[in-house]
């Protein structure tokens, strides 16, 4: 049976965007023609390019086909190299608030044949990413950072009850999916109540009070400094994590670092009803253009794309096209076919194709 063609966008960002998201294409296009289906990619204009070819690193023409999509994937982008005019806000921040992408969701664990400071580390940091101190994702009142006088700067943290509910939820039923594979489900609510009374209390209350709907997953609670201990001392007593957005914009660096590098861990922004796929990593200038840069943190998001979209639209297709490139790059890691950051000879077009090789076999 073949099924209609999924539509996903694609933007394909700047520096070694044009590199990693094609290698991650052709491996989402194999895993989909395994599981009896096509994707329709539309690339739209973003970033470097759309600023020569539109005057605008998202424009309208984006935007708006972006209305009417559920599902894209973003590559990196360079928003320092920008002309000055165009740098006040990254197009990062302007994807993220036009749809409301409130959940940063960070898988991190170790792939067999990398190296890893922890390699029993296997944890999902789901990152609040709408609100906090963070003065571009302060999506309800602006810009959170202001200066009064010259010498003095401020920042607003902003943290509402609905927003906090509304995360908590995405990591309750990401902890129980989680225990579906055979571990207990377990969530730690980070927060720094004992310093950030209001705020962050505020943060693990609704948290707290939304676990009373998910009594089947064990909670704990944990300072972010006594969390970052933690995360280094004993990783495996973790599943879930879900805490604010400085917060887990930190944690969720040292997570991925402790469970390899940066450059395989995938990620993804997300509301309820639409998925924007973004690798982790930056848009590496320094090896851009060279055919060196590592696919796996693209391939691995663009996985993670397909899985969330997939019980959105409940779409249990996109679901096993998901699990499909996820075995096939640790497959390929586990035959230590890797590029030069982790240690091997591979280019990124040898790693995304021994990663197709793998999506149709064992
Ligand atoms: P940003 O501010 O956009 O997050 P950054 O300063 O964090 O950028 P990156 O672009 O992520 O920086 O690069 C940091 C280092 O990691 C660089 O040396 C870069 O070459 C390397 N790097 C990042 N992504 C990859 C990748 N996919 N493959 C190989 N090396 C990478
Ligand atoms: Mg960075």
């Amino acid at each position: 049976m073949v099924s209609s063609p999924r539509r996903v966008g694609v933007l394909i960002g700047d520096g070694i965007g044009p590199e990693v998201v094609p290698a991650a294409m052709t491996v989402a296009d194999a895993a989909a023609a395994v599981e009896g289906f096509g994707i329709d990619w539309e690339e739209l204009p973003f970033g470097a390019a759309a600023i020569a070819s539109h005057d605008d690193a998202v424009p309208d023409a984006t935007l708006s086909a972006l209305d009417d999509l559920g599902l894209w994937i973003v590559g990196p982008h360079d928003s320092a190299s920008y002309p000055v005019e165009h740098r006040s806000r990254t197009p990062g921040a302007v994807l993220r608030t036009r749809y409301g992408l409130f959940a940063n969701l960070r898988p991190a664990k170790a792939f067999p044949g990398v190296p890893a400071t922890k390699p029993d580390i296997d944890v999902l940091i789901v990152r609040e990413n709408s609100e906090g101190l963070y003065a571009d994702r302060n999506m309800t009142v602006g810009s959170g950072e202001f200066m009064p006088t010259p010498d003095v700067a401020l920042a607003v943290g902003l943290v509402t009850r609905s927003a906090s509910e509304r995360i908590a939820r995405v990591a309750f039923e990401a902890a129980r999916d989680r225990a579906d594979s055979g571990r207990p489900a377990r969530l730690a609510i980070v927060h720094k109540a004992n310093v950030l009374r209001l705020t962050t209390g505020l943060f693990r209350d609704a948290c707290r009070e939304v676990g009373e709907e998910f009594p089947d997953v064990e909670v704990t609670e944990q300072h972010v400094d006594a969390m970052a201990a933690l995360l280094v001392r004993r990783p495996a007593d973790f599943d879930v994590i879900v805490t604010e957005n400085l917060f887990g914009d930190i944690l969720s660096d040292l997570a991925g670092e402790l469970a390899g590098s940066l450059g395989i861990a995938g990620s993804v922004n997300c509301s309820t009803t639409q998925v924007m796929a973004q690798a982790t990593h930056g848009a590496a200038p320094d090896i851009a253009g060279r055919g060196v840069a590592n696919p796996v943190a693209m391939i691995a998001s663009v996985a993670m794309g397909f899985r969330r979209y997939g019980l959105i639209a409940d779409d249990p297709g996109l679901i096993a096209a998901a699990d499909r490139m996820d075995s096939a790059v640790a497959g390929t890691l586990a035959a230590a076919i890797a590029t030069a950051d982790l240690g091997g000879t591979a280019s990124t077009t040898e790693f995304a194709a021994e990663a197709v090789r793998r999506v149709t076999g064992p």
